[in-house]
């Protein structure tokens, strides 16, 4: 089994925090990029014998592009690669770039599943994040998913940005867990050189995040979420029982994994590979009938059990308490940062926020 994922680089404006491979301005390009999704889908296909359980659309934002394409996209990528029945099929949305027509049509394409961007339910804070959307926008978005079918709705959340409190943040995890999404992600806002946060911040024009309070956000969110039945199954994410992200899953459990668009990376065994970045360059290899790979690494011994410690710390199912010295175990165990369970050692909530830490002494 594999999984596939599909980057669609465009977005309505950009987002001040964001360094996704995501442009604004490139309108005129869509159809265009859909015809070499197509292409690529194709040249790439004939090395791709697996069957792929799950499909991922993300981006930038896929639902900026017409509902006529995206269909064409999910129903190519049927016929291109083993689709099996029954597989999970998600497509990422804005709340302001869907509509209930837009998502019937994705619903009667292969969509089994919508991951929308809410961010928060406080218009101060999603103006503070350069968001376009308001609240309502995601109540409505909520509204229009339901109408049309979707069974299967993940929010994601961002936590820390400047001006949020934490009061504003209990309103933000209640407001989201009153419109019963199945699926719930929250992320610490991060600080990532190179984008216009990142330059601000650096300038001493806007505050970062402070790490105290993203610290309390967290435990109120595993607090509220765990009260109202959802599973913590990844550090930052919490699902309906058997509502888990399948695609996600599979990356977090090493499987092998085909990326098609631009900078789209892929995985197979040791090697990991890429696309190129820029839009415009990945269109022009496409056209030429190449595959667009940009670069490619090999993973040594060393690389990937690091990578594995820590995979299996994040999925909260722990690592073998064989795997690690007793000598690095013991102060973890003391400080309150892992707790046995079984016969492995996994993170407790406040070893989450050190997951770093924990795989340096574990895989040391
Ligand atoms: S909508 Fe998402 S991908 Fe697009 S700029 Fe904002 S954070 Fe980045």
């Amino acid at each position: 089994m594999s999984g596939l994922y599909v980057h669609v680089p465009f977005c309505l404006t950009r987002c001040g925090y964001c360094d996704f491979n995501a442009y604004t301005g490139l309108d005129h390009l869509r159809s265009r990029y859909v015809r070499a999704l197509l292409r690529e889908a194709e040249l790439a296909g004939a090395a791709w014998p697996e069957p792929v359980e799950t499909v991922f659309v993300g981006g930038g934002t896929p639902t900026t592009l017409a509902a006529e394409d995206l269909a064409a996209l999910l129903v190519a990528l049927r016929e291109r690669y083993r689709v099996p029945p029954g597989a999970e099929v998600t497509v990422e949305a804005n709340p302001d770039t869907v509509d209930v027509g837009k998502l019937v049509v994705l619903r009667e394409s292969g969509a089994t599943r919508l991951s929308m961007g809410a961010q928060s339910f406080d218009p101060t804070v999603l103006a503070s994040l350069e968001r376009v959307h308001g609240p309502d926008a995601v109540r409505r978005a909520m509204a229009a998913a339901r109408e049309a079918g979707f069974e299967d709705v993940n929010l994601d959340l961002i936590y820390g940005a400047e001006g949020e409190t934490l009061a504003s943040w209990q309103r933000t995890l209640r407001e989201a867990i009153a419109l019963g999404p199945e699926h719930v992600s929250a992320y610490a806002l991060t600080v990532e050189p190179g984008t216009p946060l990142g330059r601000a911040v650096a300038l001493g024009l806007r505050r970062p995040p402070d790490p105290d309070l993203q610290a309390d956000m967290f435990a109120l969110a595993c607090e509220l979420l765990g009260e109202a039945g959802y599973r913590h199954y990844e550090v930052s994410n919490w699902a309906r029982p058997g509502r888990e992200c399948r695609h996600n899953l599979g990356y977090w459990r090493r499987r092998p994994y085909l990326g098609l668009g631009a900078g789209a990376h892929s995985f197979r065994g040791e090697r990991r590979w890429w696309n190129v970045r820029p839009p415009e360059e990945y269109l022009r290899r496409v056209e030429a009938g190449e595959l667009p790979i940009g670069g490619e690494e090999r993973l040594g011994p060393e690389q990937a059990h690091l990578e594995e410690v820590l995979l299996r710390l994040r999925i909260l199912e722990g690592v073998p308490a064989s795997w690690a010295e007793p000598r690095a175990v013991e102060p973890l165990l003391d400080a309150g940062l892992l707790r046995e369970q079984g016969a492995s050692l996994v993170p407790t909530e406040r070893g989450m926020l050190l997951l770093n830490e924990l795989v340096l002494a574990l895989a040391g």
